[in-house]
């Protein structure tokens, strides 16, 4: 028995055809990529409307990229934040991408963690968390529950206890390029996957 969770063929040949030691300007260049990776996914039919990627926060150097595969790979775990965490620490051969030796990482998310991404960068060893679309964005114009974040949780990522690192949040990054992706996904009738079918 094992997990399967694969990236769509797309996206294996674009990151294939990327230059490994190319450097992503932190901010904006790296979140308009990340963006056009969760609009592709809508156009390739290949998942849900979202993107994720890990970087190296001080080189730019991709680490590994994610993209929303719940529906094609037959499980609830397969958001794209989760997929991409899971991909880099695999690459890297380590659960900790805090652990010694390695530099700073930074995932960058179409679209703030759900419930069950949060506990996953929570525990991914990332030192940056960079945002789009906010939970309010994604409940609103798709209609997928986001689950309960506790109160102040990006207090809670920036000011962890020893000896976690602290997850700088910064949030509301292309916003509106986020939430145009979000409404391409509903106006192109995606699918609606909260559990319970609702
Ligand atoms: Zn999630």
């Amino acid at each position: 028995m094992k997990i399967e969770i694969s990236l769509p063929s797309w996206l294996l040949a674009d990151v294939a055809a990327l230059d490994e030691e190319q450097s992503w300007a932190a901010g904006e260049e790296r979140m308009a990529w990340v963006l056009s990776l969760a609009r592709r996914n809508i156009e390739e039919e290949s998942g849900g409307p979202f993107a994720a990627a890990v970087f190296e926060k001080e080189s730019g150097r991709l680490v590994a990229a994610g993209v929303n595969r719940v529906i094609p790979a037959y499980t609830s775990i397969a958001h794209a934040e989760t997929v991409a965490l899971a991909l880099a620490q695999q690459k890297l051969k380590t659960h900790d991408l805090a652990a010694a030796g390695l530099p700073a990482m930074e995932l960058v998310a179409s679209a703030q963690p759900c419930i069950q991404c949060f506990g996953n960068t929570w525990w991914s060893g990332v030192k940056g968390l960079v945002i789009g679309a906010r939970a309010d964005d994604v409940e609103s114009i798709v209609g997928f529950h986001e689950g309960p974040l506790p109160d102040g949780w990006p207090d809670l990522l920036e000011n962890r206890p020893e000896p976690l690192p602290n997850v700088s949040v910064t949030r509301d990054l292309l916003r509106e390029e986020a939430r145009a992706v979000l409404a391409l996904y509903r106006d192109s009738g995606g699918m609606v996957y909260n559990a319970g079918g609702e």
